[in-house]
């Protein structure tokens, strides 16, 4: 007997709608986990971004902290391992305490002059009457001689850097430091009648040119009896251009935001024209802002990156 044509037509379609049926179930499958898939990449993603953040605050809040302690902010052992030390919640207490007492200070510090944007540079600070600090160099014209008076005059701190600014003279040997340092001074005395004894180590106490052990030349200077500061806000100016004067803004004004103490590192040099227009903008934006300008004294907080605690306690 042959088949029923009838039934074997009937059993072909089952089977068809049965294959579409698993080719649809299929499909969705494949779809469902795409989307699945791009759900899981957007949540991925956002979470990224939120840790991303939390990651900056942890950091500055590091750094802040460290500073409280007058530790070095680019402390190669300073992790966030420190997050469960002891000591740093303690600083964060001190932190705070700060908050509630002093207003965020501000210390505008500038390298290298004097220069033909020092007379600029000083025009700004006394229209905005602010007060800053300018570590100099050795310069004997006319000219430089003036500056020299006329940042005293005027009455910001004058700070020494370096007679000759030369890395690989100065740092050869510690005794060639000692001769640079000294002619700085003198230079300064010679022109303003002050023997200050306030400096920055060209390059920072945590420069890696130095030929000598920077230990060394921190040892003589502090019993030299000077206090050196390195900063903790860098405006950017330190490189050649192509920078613009909003780019130094925009630095300075995120590099003060989760600090108490800032000070913030700029070059008074006659080819740095976008530092003295930065000026006209940082000046008044920071005190817009709460925060008090004022030049390095003998209360400032030691900002180094090499605590000199951390070297004469060795
Ligand atoms: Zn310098």
């Amino acid at each position: 007997m042959g088949e029923n044509p009838i039934i074997g037509i009937k059993e072909k379609q089952r089977r068809r709608r049965r294959i579409n049926r698993i080719k649809r179930t299929l499909l969705i499958i494949i779809i469902g986990w795409i989307m699945l898939s791009m759900i899981a990449l957007f949540v991925l993603c956002y979470k990224v971004a939120s840790l991303n953040e939390k990651y900056n605050k942890l950091y500055d809040f590091i750094l802040s902290s460290a500073e409280v302690n007058g530790m070095s902010v680019n402390d190669p052992d300073l992790s966030f391992d420190d997050m469960e030390n002891e000591d740093v919640k303690i600083d964060y207490e001190v932190k705070d305490k700060d908050d509630k007492e002093n207003t965020k200070k501000v210390f505008l510090t500038f390298d290298d002059g004097p220069s033909g944007n020092t007379d600029a540079i000083l025009d700004v600070l006394k229209e905005n009457d602010v007060k800053a600090t300018f570590f100099v160099v050795g310069k004997t014209d006319e000219k430089s001689i003036s500056l020299y008076k006329r940042i005293v005059d005027e009455g910001h701190t004058i700070a020494l850097h370096s007679y000759s600014h030369k890395y690989e003279e100065i740092y050869d040997s510690l005794e060639k430091y000692k001769e640079d340092l000294n002619n700085i001074s003198q230079v300064v005395y010679e022109a303003t009648g002050i023997r200050t004894k306030y400096m920055r180590f060209p390059g920072g106490s945590s420069n890696s040119v130095s030929k000598i052990d920077m230990k060394d030349a921190i040892r003589f200077v502090t019993e030299a009896g000077y206090t050196y500061f390195d900063w903790n806000v860098m405006s950017g100016d330190a490189v050649n251009e192509p920078y613009t004067a909003e780019d130094l803004v925009n630095s300075v004004m995120n590099g003060v935001k989760s600090k108490n103490n800032s000070m913030i590192l700029f070059h008074d040099a006659t080819n740095k024209d976008s530092t003295v227009e930065a000026l006209k903008t940082i000046i008044p934006e920071l005190k817009r802002k709460g925060y008090i300008m004022m030049p390095i004294d003998e209360d400032t907080k030691k900002i180094q990156h090499i605590a000199v605690e951390s070297v004469m306690n060795e």
